[in-house]
Parts: structure tokens; C-alpha cells; sequence
């Protein structure tokens, strides 16, 4: 394919092949240097690891045209130390970071018609992934595995500015005490499919999830961290064992604190303080933050002042500030920016 077919600016959240891939293979104890294909399809054995227990994680990071015309990416050194805490935590081996930003660069180099122009909105989505491939049937572990890296061209998240969403308190659980809630391990995902298709049929966008152990206690979505704003300009996060230490919210802190001079609490957030807070937003690396106007806890609407038909004015300022400085508009602090070509 190439991309003077590609219609930038009506591009959605859905995987276009793109013409090159990164494949590492992991075999008697060593992963192999890895190397760029043309195919897209991967084979397996019926018994795959992957196929029969879920032994599978993921990345996700974008690749994305800055002002003046550098292809970059955004800290893909912590989607690589994050990679390696997912596989620790399934018995995985990990790619080495080194090794990680390689595999990254290489891709995005190998598909660079595919990265949107500076402005679109659009950016090349790229997902890291690993998985065991070699017969288990006894449980435990594989003692095979594949990396493989593939980009996708996704559209901007929001077309026509960011509305905000309604999300509903979910009476499903994301992810256990001590379980595998803070590591981007598939099994979490295939465990939320229920509760975001119940959702959506019910009118909601998202799930709220709960700390499982009291239910008091505000985790995330399926998919997103949140940040909230009290209404004297603080910006706070929940802090969790069996959250996903997202990049986006990690850098959105840093932001807070270091460009608009806000204090920054990351704290337990009970549900029922909620009510109380000026702003809400999901980060994330699909729509940097998604702002929230609505929660309904059965049948209690929580509304924030922000409203529904705008992102609330300290979540703007966020917003433009990282986007800013992932764009090159803005100075990034060192090491947050990885120029490609
Ligand atoms: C990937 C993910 C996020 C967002 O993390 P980013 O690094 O900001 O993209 C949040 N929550 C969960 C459960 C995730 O899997």
C-alpha cells in the first residue's frame, strides 16, 4: 500500500498494514539480533503458550512528523523498562531496552511514508508485543517466544476537538491485590471486554474501575489513568499497587509541576471525594487526555463544572502543553524526545 492513498485527516483507530515489521525470535536462553520483514502474518503451533494460557504482553507508543519536520518518538525508553517489568511479572525474558529502541527506530524508519504530516493530527501507532510460541500443555511457562514491533497509521483521536465523555462506576473488577493490574499484560484486556461491551449498551463510554478489595477507592479504566483537578488548580492522581503506570500521566505530572508551576498529589482518591473535584481527564497515549464531564455511580450523577461540551481549562492548558512539547512547539525536557530521521 502506499500512503498517497491514505486520507490523513479521515484515518480511525484501526490497524492498516504497513509494509515492514521487527521480528526477534527467543530460543535456548538468547534472543536473536532480529530483522525488519514484509510478512505480516505470524504461524504458530496449535500449542502455542500464548494460544493456550495468554502468556502475551504489549506495548503501545507513537511515532509522529514534529514542527520542523523531524520523525520522532515519545520516551519510548520507559515503554521499553515498562516491557520488561510486564515480562518479569509472566515469566517472560526481556528484550533489552537497548535492543527495544532499536527494533522502534528501525520500524519507523523502514515505514516512514507512513507517518503522518506535522498537523494531522495523525500519528503511526506502534505496538511492541511478545508471546510464547513454543507447545505448552502442563502450565507453565514457554521457553520460546517472539518479539515482533508493527506501526499502524491511526487517525487524531478526537475529530473536531475533544467532547467529553460519560463513564459509569463498574461493578467488575480490572485487576486484583498483588495481581497483574500494573504490568500491560493481554489477559488484563481480554478480562475488561465484558464490562466495556456492557457499558457501551448502556450508554456509558468507560468503566470506572474500583480497587477490588474495598471498592472505595478510585483505580481506572480499562485502558486509561485518570488525573482530576480540585477546584483551587491541584492537580491529583490515584496512587495504586494494581494500576498501569501510564507515560502519558507520568509526563502530564511532570508538566504540571514543572511548566505551569501546580502542585501534584499522587494519593489514594476515594470515590466519594469525587463530587468535589473541578476536573476530570483520562491519559493515555491514544488521546493524550480524554476529558470527563459525567460519572454515574448507579444512578448518582456526578457532574463536573467543566461541562459537556468542553475540556476543562486546566485540563486545556495540559493538554497543549505536553501535546506542545511532543510537537516540538514547546521545549521538551531532555531526553523526552527520540529523533528518528
Ligand atoms: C497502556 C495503558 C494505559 C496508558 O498508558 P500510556 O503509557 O500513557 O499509554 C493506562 N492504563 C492501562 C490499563 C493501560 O494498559
Amino acid at each position: 500500500m502506499s500512503n498517497k492513498q491514505i486520507d490523513w485527516s479521515n484515518l480511525g483507530f484501526g490497524y492498516i498494514q504497513t509494509d515492514f515489521r521487527y521480528v526477534s525470535n527467543y530460543k535456548d536462553g538468547a534472543w536473536d539480533e532480529g530483522v525488519l520483514t514484509g510478512d505480516a502474518t505470524v504461524t504458530l503451533s496449535e500449542c502455542a503458550g500464548v494460544l493456550q494460557y495468554a502468556q502475551t504482553i504489549f506495548e503501545g507508543l507513537k511515532a509522529y512528523r514534529t514542527e520542523d519536520g523531524h520523525i520522532v518518538t515519545f520516551r519510548p525508553d520507559l515503554n521499553a523498562q515498562r516491557m520488561i517489568d510486564s515480562a518479569k511479572r509472566l515469566e517472560m525474558p526481556p528484550f533489552s531496552e537497548e535492543q527495544f529502541l532499536d527494533a522502534v527506530d528501525k520500524v519507523v524508519s523502514a515505514n516512514a511514508d507512513f507517518v503522518p504530516p506535522y498537523g494531522s493530527g495523525a500519528t503511526l501507532y506502534l505496538r511492541p508485543y511478545m508471546f510464547g510460541t513454543n507447545p505448552v500443555i502442563g502450565v507453565k511457562p514457554a521457553n520460546e517466544y517472539q518479539f515482533r514491533i508493527f506501526g499502524t497509521p491511526v487517525g487524531p483521536y478526537f475529530k473536531g476537538g475533544a467532547k467529553p465523555i460519560t463513564i459509569r462506576v463498574c461493578d467488575f473488577d480490572r485487576a486484583a491485590p498483588h495481581g497483574t493490574g500494573h504490568i500491560k499484560a493481554g489477559l488484563n484486556y481480554a478480562m475488561s471486554l465484558h464490562a466495556i461491551v456492557d457499558a457501551h449498551n448502556q450508554g456509558y463510554d468507560e468503566n470506572m474501575y474500583l480497587d477490588s478489595a474495598t471498592r472505595t477507592k478510585v483505580e481506572e479504566t480499562g485502558g486509561a489513568n485518570f488525573i482530576f483537578i480540585t477546584k483551587d488548580g491541584k492537580l491529583v492522581t490515584p496512587k495504586s499497587d494494581t494500576i498501569l503506570p501510564s507515560i502519558t500521566r507520568r509526563s502530564l505530572c511532570y508538566v504540571a509541576k514543572e511548566y505551569l508551576g501546580m502542585e501534584v498529589e499522587e494519593r489514594e482518591v476515594c470515590l466519594e471525594e469525587v463530587k468535589d473535584f473541578a476536573e476530570c481527564g483520562l491519559c493515555g497515549t491514544a488521546a493524550v487526555i480524554s476529558p470527563v464531564g459525567k460519572i454515574v455511580d448507579h444512578g448518582t450523577e456526578i457532574c463536573f463544572p467543566s461541562g459537556m461540551d468542553e475540556m476543562g481549562p486546566v485540563t486545556k492548558k495540559l493538554y497543549d502543553t505536553l501535546t506542545g512539547i511532543q510537537m516540538g512547539r514547546i521545549e521538551a525536557p531532555e531526553g523526552w524526545i527520540r529523533v528518528i530521521k
